[in-house]
């Protein structure tokens, strides 16, 4: 149902966003992937889905700071493909530290790549998919868009931002074929997460293997890290013919994180 369709992964040069892209174009979707990185390291990775899954890839350096980009993305993906029929917002950046201690252009940041980015690319593909009558969104929030953790302020605000206007986009497009939905990961581990691992092992002085532990045995029930591909396949849920009831959900993919 899926093959031959098209789809824009925001941040998909690393962790989440990489085992998405990888997933939808397992199942024949052309792709825009975008994010940082060495030149020759997006290439390696944009060839090699290709080759890999015989789909059409290209590549969007839009910086998700910057709404003009934003928009020349989503303009990639139709010249490109003809349509945009898959949306996944899931570029994003973490920084950690007390609210009283946070650095404000940290928090400009956070909002601009976590949040307003989302807004914007919504705002630029929605057009299209109505026109079309179809459409799937999916936006990478966290378990910190339903719930909170200290030392963590502007990413809880921009990641319940994103639950939010996930619904009234749902709201907006109910009577249509276009869904939006959230994904709330739980930890999992990418580069996003190492870096927490690795500050947390050189402030408490123990080895990165025991706070990795006391990471996961902090919040996360199942004790064990969700997978990217994980994350891929409930995205691939969300797009497929099954999911075209649900919209406007935000589904935890947490180990049991906010069971709790
Ligand atoms: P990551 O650091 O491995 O990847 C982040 C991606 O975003 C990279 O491709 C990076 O180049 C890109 N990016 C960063 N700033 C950008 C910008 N200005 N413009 C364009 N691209 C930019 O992180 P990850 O863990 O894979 O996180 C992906 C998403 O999942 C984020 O939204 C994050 O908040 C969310 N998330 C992650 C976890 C986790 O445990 N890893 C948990 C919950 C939610």
């Amino acid at each position: 149902m899926l093959k031959g369709k098209s789809a824009i992964v925001t941040g998909s040069t690393s962790g989440i966003g990489l085992g998405i892209a990888q997933v939808l174009a397992s199942q024949g979707i052309n792709l825009v992937i975008n994010g940082f990185g060495e030149a020759a390291a997006i290439e390696k990775e944009r060839n090699g889905i290709e080759q890999k899954y015989g789909v059409k890839c290209v590549y969007s350096p839009a910086d998700m700071r910057k709404p003009e980009q934003i928009r020349e993305m989503v303009g990639l993906a139709q010249t490109s493909f003809g349509t945009l029929d898959i949306l996944v917002n899931n570029a994003g950046i973490q920084f950690t530290a007390r609210t009283e201690a946070f650095p404000e252009e940290k928090w400009d940041a956070i909002i601009a790549i976590n949040l307003s980015s989302t807004f914007h690319a919504m705002k630029a593909a929605l057009p299209g998919m109505q026109q079309r009558n179809f459409g799937r969104i999916i936006n990478i929030a966290s378990v910190h868009g339903l719930i909170g953790s200290k030392e963590k302020l502007p990413y809880v605000a921009a990641k319940h931002g994103v639950v939010g206007m996930t619904k009234v986009v749902a709201l907006e497009n109910a009577t249509s074929n276009i869904t939006c939905n959230s994904i709330c990961p739980g930890w999992v581990l990418t580069p996003l997460v190492q870096k927490q691992i690795d500050d947390k092992a050189a402030k408490e002085g123990i080895s990165v293997e025991e706070a990795s532990k006391h990471l996961l045995g902090e919040k996360q029930p199942s004790q064990r890290f969700a997978t990217p591909e994980q994350m891929g396949a409930a995205v691939l849920f969300l797009c497929s013919d099954a999911g075209s009831s649900i919209t406007g959900v935000s589904l935890p993919v947490d180990g049991g994180w906010t069971a709790q």
